[in-house]
């Protein structure tokens, strides 16, 4: 399924390491609760720059200058200071559910996890004892239909390797959920990291060994050995990343959409030996399946004769040990940390240990937590102010899509069909995930991990076959972030990003709207991007534009795409890199319409009644600076370049003045003349 976020920052809750601290108690993390979060920063202005030659520099030069990157983050801005503080919020709800006293059977639940999480000692004692089984296994292979056994297996436990087979709603039928098998299986975070040949790329690649090596080391290989196994790893992942598909030809649902027989894909690839895979693997049985890119498994499938088994058991060894890193003890940890987080990203220290366990708890048990989260933060006031709002910006859709010259009247009946069947789905779902089944043990937070791993590749395995349910949410409610599902046609907005400093209570309309208001349109906006528009108001992968109007949208967003790719994402002593226009067109489409469409929006709130400026700047100015000031941050020059690469997002500085170009409103607002930076001669405009 094509999931579209808004912020920037997709795998907050993906990772954990594991870092020396006590044992558990209610008063063990010492850091205290940090500041409320304001929505309008008047502090944060930096007023010696002219906001119509940097309105970035304006709205968050002293920002930047006054918060500087934690040392255990790799990029600090307004989202991550509310994801931080959402942080300190749950770890008091899971202190309290781990200390002794009275429970429900969900405080008990993640306070057992957490619990688990927090206690080291017995993480330490228990050294690699957690990897043995599976190691074993992998030792015991003695054939290729062995090898496919242990990777459907390892798949099962959430442990990545070779490929993804997973659900999805059908494309061109949203209402059924079907089986889907994609591409997988290297380990640094894109294809390029692998088939680049600069010096950048090179460098990568030898840090990369030199890890691998090392972790094999620690697991109890030789030097020697473990250089060569290491060798072995990167030539293996080497092939599959030349035979996948690049990011940018993935956003395009055709180059995606392959259905087949069962029987197809087994005689397309038949070293895989799928039948046997697709028997084991607890998804119920099936005739057809999507296949995202058939000529990943053609080439691999010839590897799979090429390459010996043993270098595949070294392979499947290397990712167990990758994927079970955080639950190993401290050495595994700190080594994991020294490339992923250090090397990979800049990040100068690792996150304490409550905040890896806190996150590890959202991300394996995360609608538990979001149980107690909810009942604690947000209440059903704050669900029905953020629908007044969504109501609110879709009806400036209406209006800006009436407006189009360049869309015919045929294309926009259809627009506002799809637009009027858009799902809101707002703080949290309607009805709580039941993890009955799934077995917390106080003194195992490595078999935690691999039982709540297991219980949710099942649960995604079961909806294989059966009507799409459109109310399982992917965000658990304290995310920080938003989305579109363009399968779904539904925008999501959960509970831990309707707070400041997108949404303040006491804060005017002028502020809010450039806050949440610009969220809630760029997810709309997202219905109709270069993905979305492809995709009707059932969900389906389907056409409904004219020849022309689509030409009319093309040539459109082509100048948006052009206009990214200008931009420089960092310029260090490693060289300059650009961003990615194709990659990052769809966001950056949702980011001007959604800055478009919130604020005819606030015209029709504010229009009717004269509002005087408050602290010296009129409601039109005070929106758009409450928008710069949502992407104020600072990255370190490591995941600049990393995010250049794989984020489809463009950094805050981009998202704020690249939008800000395009706007007549922002240069009414500040006076700005043609010729100035901020002035784009040529304006990009879609929505
Ligand atoms: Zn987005």
């Amino acid at each position: 399924m094509q999931i579209r976020l808004l912020c920037v920052f997709s795998i907050l809750f993906a990772a954990i390491f594991s870092v020396a601290q006590t044992a558990p108690s209610s008063s063990s993390p010492p850091s205290e609760f940090p500041k409320q979060i304001p929505s309008f920063d008047l502090t944060a202005i930096d007023k010696t720059v002219d906001p119509c030659v940097d309105f970035y520099q304006y709205a968050c030069g002293n920002w930047m200058k006054n918060n500087p990157i934690p040392a255990d983050k790799s990029r600090w801005g307004r989202f991550n200071e509310l994801a931080e503080y959402n942080l300190y919020v749950l770890r008091d709800i899971l202190d309290q559910a781990q200390a002794p006293g009275e429970h429900t059977a969900i405080q008990q639940k993640v306070g057992d996890y957490y619990a688990a999480c927090m206690d080291e000692p017995a993480i330490e004692k228990r050294g690699t004892a957690p990897l043995e089984s599976k190691m074993n296994e992998i030792a015991a292979i003695k054939s290729k239909q062995d090898l496919i056994v242990q990777i459907g297996a390892m798949h099962r436990d959430g442990i990545p390797a070779l490929f993804t087979f997973g659900q999805m709603p059908d494309m061109r039928d949203s209402r059924q959920t079907i089986a889907n098998l994609d591409q997988g299986g290297i380990t640094l975070p894109d294809r390029d990291y692998y088939l680049k040949d600069d010096a950048k790329s090179a460098e990568t690649r030898q840090r990369y060994l030199e890890h691998v090596q090392k972790m094999f080391e620690l697991a109890g290989d030789k030097p020697e050995v473990a250089a060569s196994e290491a060798k072995t790893v990167l030539a293996v992942e080497t092939g599959l990343a030349k035979a996948s598909m690049d990011r940018t030809a993935r956003r395009d649902p055709k180059n995606r959409d392959h259905m087949m027989q069962a029987t197809e894909v087994v005689t397309l690839a038949p070293n895989f030996e799928l039948t046997q895979y697709f028997a084991g693997s607890g998804a119920p049985k099936f005739a057809t399946l999507n296949v995202t890119n058939p000529d990943f498994f053609k080439a691999v499938n010839e590897q799979l004769n090429s390459i010996p088994l043993d270098d595949w058991k070294i392979y499947l060894r290397w990712r167990t040990l990758d994927s079970r890193a955080p639950v190993l003890p401290k050495m595994f940890v700190d080594e994991d940390f020294q490339f992923n987080g250090a090397f990979m990203s800049g990040q100068k220290e690792i996150e304490p240990r409550w905040k890896r366990c806190v996150q590890s708890t959202d991300h394996n048990l995360g609608m538990a937590l979001g149980e107690l989260y909810v009942d604690k933060t947000f209440g059903q006031e704050g669900k029905e102010r953020t629908l007044n709002m969504v109501q609110a910006i879709e009806a400036a859709m209406y209006q800006d899509v009436g407006q189009l010259t360049w869309m015919s009247d045929t294309t926009k009946q259809k627009a506002y069909e799809k637009l009027s069947t858009i799902v809101n789905n707002i703080g949290y779902p309607d009805k709580w995930r039941d993890y009955s089944t799934v077995i917390v043990k106080r003194e195992d937070y490595a078999g935690n991990v691999t039982r709540a791993s297991a219980f949710e590749v099942q649960r995604q395995r079961n909806k294989i076959e059966k009507p799409t349910d459109k109310k399982d949410w992917g965000m658990t409610p304290p995310t920080v972030n938003a989305n579109y599902r363009s399968n779904m046609n539904d925008i999501n907005f959960p509970a831990g990003i309707l707070q400041p400093p997108f949404y303040g209570k006491n804060m005017d309309d002028a502020v809010n709207y450039g806050g949440i208001g610009v969220v809630i349109g760029h997810e709309l906006t997202h219905g109709f991007d270069d993905q979305g528009r492809k995709f009707d108001a059932d969900g389906n992968l389907k056409d409904w534009w004219t020849t022309d109007d689509a030409k009319a949208f093309e040539d459109r967003a082509t100048c948006t795409a052009d206009e990214y790719s200008s931009f420089v994402a960092v310029k260090d002593d490693k060289g300059e890199v650009k961003l990615n226009g194709r990659l990052t067109l769809g966001e950056n489409t949702a980011d001007n319409g959604g800055l478009k469409l919130a604020y005819i929006a606030l015209m029709d709130v504010v229009g009717k009644t004269p509002v005087k400026p408050i602290d010296g700047y009129t409601p039109p100015q005070r929106f758009f600076l409450a928008y710069g000031q949502i992407w104020c941050e600072n990255v370190t020059d490591q995941q600049a370049r990393k995010l250049a690469i794989i984020d489809p997002h463009s950094p805050g500085q981009w998202r704020t003045n690249g939008a800000v170009q395009n706007s007549a409103a922002f240069q009414q607002a500040f006076g700005c003349k043609a010729g100035q930076p901020m002035v784009r001669e040529n304006a990009c405009r879609v929505w």
